[in-house]
């Protein structure tokens, strides 16, 4: 079969298995490989189901199961890491050999799989990937990049996805604590007492270089964070909103 063929069939066969776990349909191929597409979509399968085929379970055809396949969630991920990024729209090519997630510290620890994620960037389930709190669990560490066969930049790919998080309103509540600190002191982290005495021990100055040290910059720092739109974010997810 002519690889361009090729292609087209294993998207098609991508598209259906979307539809049909969205459409809570069960059909031969998806039972088979429910366990997977429940990993990706956080949700349950009813065994119960009749096995039945795609086109009959879900009563449309295979043209338009193409036209129902979203895309938009794998072309925002490679057109905005894109900007800060090289080589995201590789995140295509993975091939799910689960070498990153293998060797994800924080995967030995967590719930956090990258390479589900990196399924549900291809697959577009933008609502399954931005709305799981695991997302935050990664610490960046760059094993996994490093070692995906495919020079996926997995990491990068993590960072993009998390930044449209925040930009669709949704970070964790102590991410905005923290952030709210960096709005009002210009310091993520304000000095107290104990650092202080800390600093004092270890022949520093009592406070740091920063705006601590320099109160006017503050000023310039939060003109900077207004000016990004940081400052009407935090106050939006401070309220919730
Ligand atoms: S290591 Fe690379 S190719 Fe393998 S599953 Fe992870 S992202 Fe995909
Ligand atoms: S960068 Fe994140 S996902 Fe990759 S190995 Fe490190 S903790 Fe895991």
């Amino acid at each position: 079969m002519p690889r361009e063929e090729r292609g087209f069939w294993i998207r098609l066969a991508i598209k259906r298995r979307k539809f049909c776990v969205e459409s809570g349909v069960a059909s031969r191929f998806l039972k088979e490989r429910k366990h997977f597409y429940r990993i990706c979509l956080n949700v349950e399968l009813d065994e119960a189901q009749p096995r039945t085929s795609v086109k009959k379970g879900i009563g449309v055809s295979s043209s338009q199961l193409i036209k129902k396949f979203d895309t938009d969630f794998t072309n925002e991920v490679i057109e905005y890491g894109s900007k800060f990024f090289e080589d995201v729209e590789n995140v295509r090519s993975c091939i799910q050999c689960a070498t990153c997630t293998g060797s994800c510290p924080s995967g030995r620890e967590t719930a956090w799989r990258v390479r589900k994620l990196i399924r549900q960037v291809q697959l577009g389930l933008k609502k399954a990937a931005i709305k799981n709190d695991v997302l935050w669990d990664c610490t960046t560490c760059y094993t996994c990049q490093e070692r995906c066969p495919r020079l996926i930049p997995i990491t990068d790919i993590v960072r993009a996805v998390r930044n449209i998080a925040v930009r669709n309103g949704i970070m964790l509540p102590r991410h905005v604590q923290v952030a709210g600190l960096m709005v009002k002191h210009g310091h993520a982290v304000p000095i107290n007492d104990e650092t202080k005495a800390v600093r004092k021990e270890l022949g520093l100055s009592e406070l740091p270089p920063t705006v601590h040290s320099f109160p006017d910059a503050l000023g310039e720092v939060r003109k900077l964070l207004d000016e990004t739109g940081f400052t009407k974010l935090i106050e939006e997810a401070s309220k919730g909103g």
